[in-house]
């Protein structure tokens, strides 16, 4: 039973340094810890990085939907406590290998703009290694600023260089 006061939130996984696979399963250990109730979780893919260093690792990547009682502030800083657990500094530089990076894709149908967050993730509907897990387990899913469905964007992305078939699953 969802209680009234859970939104559905999408949340983007992402590691490319260290156990790759290690660190996505902490995470979901992680985030159940901290209260969010997970639902599904993609299959893991291994994608090429984007806008990292030419010779930044691959990265494995994964999404997930759930429910948060809270608000998208409060699931930012489970995130981001999970991310620093891993070894990930807060303060970390752009562009570098991480152990951990979590992402707040869509949270409920709310726009949100502040000094912390912008929802949904800006640039979401630009990357494959977000679109591509989404499709598999949110197809008409629907993206609250622009209006498309998911399988519109991950066909607008097509072919989807870089992005290797489903791995394995770790849920
Ligand atoms: P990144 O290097 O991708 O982990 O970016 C982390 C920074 O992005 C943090 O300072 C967050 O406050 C900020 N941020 C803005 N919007 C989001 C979002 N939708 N999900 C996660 N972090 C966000």
């Amino acid at each position: 039973m969802i209680s009234d006061r859970e939104t559905p939130v999408f949340l983007a996984l992402g590691s490319n340094k260290g156990d790759r696979l290690e660190f996505l399963r902490n995470a979901l250990k992680g985030l159940e810890r901290g209260g969010f109730r997970i639902l599904k979780v993609s299959s893991v893919y291994e994608t090429e990085p984007v806008g990292c260093y030419d010779d930044s690792a691959p990265y494995f990547n994964a999404v997930l939907e759930g429910r948060w009682q809270g608000d998208a502030e409060s699931l930012l800083h489970l995130c981001q406590s999970l991310e620093q657990a891993a070894g990930r500094p807060l303060d970390h530089a752009p562009m570098v290998a991480r152990e951990l990076d979590l992402d707040l894709l869509l949270f409920g149908d709310q726009i949100i703009q502040t000094a912390h967050l912008t929802i949904p993730h800006p640039r979401a509907a630009e990357r494959s290694f977000v679109m591509v897990p989404l499709y598999e387990i949110a197809p008409d899913l629907v993206f609250p600023d622009c209006g498309l469905r998911v399988t519109e964007i991950y066909r607008s992305l097509l072919p989807h260089d870089g992005i290797s078939a489903a791995l394995c699953r770790i849920f």
